[in-house]
Order: structure tokens, then C-alpha cells, then sequence
């Protein structure tokens, strides 16, 4: 069993935790390099223009920096940020309340932008466009609309499943970005630093084994570290040190490679009901009772990049690490063992 740090459904202590690690400027965000020079570049050009942001599409698994760049991006630009998200905005007016309340050049962030009912994400494309609202005054006979002219903003929209979003939405994003999985070199600097924050000694070696099970996903490793940090100070004394890290991770009965439940799943599933594939990703999410989407865009990216599946013409195949992996023979197909 996993335990349930690899749940994207956070409490509150957690979120507590999650916004003292979270770095405030681009100078603290590790990583996605790409990203971070380009938003930095149009951050500037903005600032130079004294004008309001372009709408960013920030797409990418979960745990991967998307609110945390939003927060940056906003004190970058040095104005207010405003954070909902789709399944909240039940109606318009909910969306309506919030966009009046904008500022000149304020940032709203709309994370799951993807679950957006489809009346709010119709209402939401003159607004973005226009910076201009229709809204409801009066009830019965005398009801009417009348239009109103908002404060130019910028609309950050995060989605970990971009497939979901409609074209129009879609295009009205002038600047869309991929946040990828991290290397373990990244995260093994990401724990350090989030060390030091917390004020607690960690070895360089065991930031590595903590970054080994963090399935390139920075708010797992910053969760693992806060569960090893716990097992030092009780059964240590207080430094993370390589040999308590290995005894944590173990009596958390974390993955070794970092893989999680459904990634296991999706493993064992190509494994012992296709031979191994290959298998095309929709069969493979009947099978495992998962929505093809997710497997493609949240969970495949992953498994690809750490070689435990690779991606042929004629669907996934898993490789020998994943039979390693997850201690099972290759017999049959191949005719032979290992
Ligand atoms: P998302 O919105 O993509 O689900 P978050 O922005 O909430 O992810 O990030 C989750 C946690 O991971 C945050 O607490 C933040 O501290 C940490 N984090 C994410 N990206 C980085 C990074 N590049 N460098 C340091 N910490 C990061």
C-alpha cells in the first residue's frame, strides 16, 4: 500500500506546510527551465508596457509547480492574485463576482480550469477577450442585462488533463506551457533547499534516496521529506541522515522507483492481461478503470520518461524494468527468462 502522500486531495495542515516551501520568485523555482526563461521574458516585456500579462495556459501533472509559478508570476508583476478553481464557479455570477472584483493587471488563477461547467467557460470568453461582462439586474418583467467593462487582467488557467479543453478556451490563451516531470538531480536541489527552510540537516545522499521514490513530482518530495524529518527526530537524532532515510522509506513502504498505485496498476495490468502488449492506452484504461485521457496526459508521461513503457505503432509496451520491477518473469512471448 501507498500511502497517501501520492493523493493530489491535500489537507489543510499540508497546505500549511506546502506554502512555506513554496518559492516566491523565479530566482527560488527549481527546474522546467524552458518555462521559467520564457515566463520570464514576458513577465518583463508586460512590466515594460505597464500592461496586463497575456492569458497563460499552464498544463502538467499534478504536484508540479502550476499555482506555485501563478503566485510568482503575480509578485513578479508586483500585483494581486485571486485563486479559484473550475468545479467552485457553479454559475456566472459566481464568476461574475470575482472578475469585477479585479484590479488593473491582477492575476485570477482558475486551477482544473478543464472542469469549468459549460455556461461559466462561455461566459468566461468575453472576458478574457473584451475584459467585458454581461450581467442580470432586476427579476421578473424589468429584468435586463447590462454590460460592463472590467479591469484588463491576466487569466492563469491550469489544467493536468489539457486534452479536456475546449478550442475556443483553448485559443484564447496567448501564451500556453508544459510543466514536465523533474529530474532527480532537480528534486534531490528542490529537498535541500526545502531542508533548509524547514531548518533541518539533511546529507546530500540521503536528498538523492528521498528523490529516488518522488516520482519527479516536487510536492511528493517535499511530503516524503516532512515523514523522514518526523523519523529523525523520534527514532534518530534529528539529522536526516542516509541510514534513517532508507528506514523511513521502508517502514512507509514507499515504491522504490516512486510509482504509485494506479502506476503499478497500469504495469501489472499490460503485464499479466496482454502479455506484455503491446496494447493500445484505451484498452489498457477499461482494464484498470481509468479515463484513457488521464493514463495519457498524467500517469504514461511519467512511466515513459523513467523507461518502464515505451510507445510503439501499434500501442504501449512495457519494458524488462517493469517486469523487474515489479518481480515478475517474461516467459512465453520472448521465451525467456531473467
Ligand atoms: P500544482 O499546482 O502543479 O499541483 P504546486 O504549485 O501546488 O503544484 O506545487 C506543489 C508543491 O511543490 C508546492 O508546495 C511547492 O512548494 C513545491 N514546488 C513545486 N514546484 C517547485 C519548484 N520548481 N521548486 C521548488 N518547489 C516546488
Amino acid at each position: 500500500m501507498i500511502d497517501n502522500l501520492f493523493q493530489d486531495n491535500i489537507n489543510n495542515q499540508d497546505k500549511e506546510f506546502e506554502r512555506k516551501l513554496r518559492p516566491l520568485s523565479f530566482d527560488d523555482f527549481t527546474g522546467q527551465a524552458k518555462v521559467v526563461d520564457n515566463l520570464k521574458v514576458f513577465v518583463e516585456a508586460a512590466k515594460m508596457r505597464s500592461e496586463q500579462l497575456d492569458h497563460v495556459l499552464l498544463h502538467g501533472p499534478p504536484g508540479l509547480g502550476k499555482t506555485t509559478l501563478s503566485n510568482i508570476i503575480a509578485n513578479e508583476l508586483q500585483v494581486n492574485l485571486k485563486i479559484t478553481s473550475g468545479p467552485v464557479l457553479d454559475k456566472p455570477g459566481d464568476l461574475a463576482g470575482i472578475l469585477t472584483g479585479l484590479q488593473e493587471r491582477d492575476v485570477l488563477f482558475i486551477d482544473e480550469i478543464h472542469r469549468l461547467s459549460p455556461v461559466v467557460e462561455e461566459y468566461l470568453y468575453s472576458a478574457m477577450e473584451d475584459y467585458r461582462i454581461d450581467i442580470m439586474i432586476d427579476k421578473g418583467p424589468n429584468a435586463r442585462s447590462v454590460q460592463i467593462t472590467l479591469n484588463p487582467f491576466t487569466l492563469i488557467g491550469a489544467t493536468t488533463r489539457s486534452g479536456l479543453l475546449t478550442s475556443p478556451l483553448r485559443a484564447r490563451f496567448g501564451i500556453k506551457l508544459l510543466l514536465e516531470y523533474y529530474d532527480n538531480a532537480i528534486i534531490t536541489e528542490i529537498i535541500v533547499r526545502s531542508a533548509s527552510i524547514l531548518k533541518v540537516s539533511i546529507e546530500l545522499k540521503a536528498a538523492q534516496e528521498i528523490s529516488f521514490r518522488s516520482r519527479g513530482t516536487p510536492r511528493i518530495a517535499n511530503a516524503l521529506l516532512r515523514r523522514v524529518r518526523d523519523f529523525a527526530q523520534v527514532k534518530g537524532n534529528g539529522k536526516i541522515d542516509t541510514e534513517i532515510t532508507l528506514h523511513a522509506l521502508d517502514a512507509l513502504n514507499i515504491d522504490r522507483f516512486g510509482l504509485d498505485e494506479m502506476d503499478n496498476k497500469i504495469l501489472e495490468t499490460i503485464i499479466d492481461k496482454f502479455n506484455g502488449g503491446p496494447v493500445g492506452v484505451g484498452t489498457i484504461a477499461t482494464a484498470v478503470g481509468e479515463d484513457a485521457g488521464t493514463i495519457e496526459e498524467v500517469y504514461e508521461p511519467f512511466l515513459i520518461k523513467e523507461g518502464f513503457i515505451k510507445r510503439t505503432p501499434r500501442g504501449r509496451e512495457v519494458t524488462r524494468l517493469a517486469y523487474e520491477h515489479l518481480g515478475k518473469n517474461i516467459l512465453g512471448q520472448q521465451g525467456f527468462l531473467f
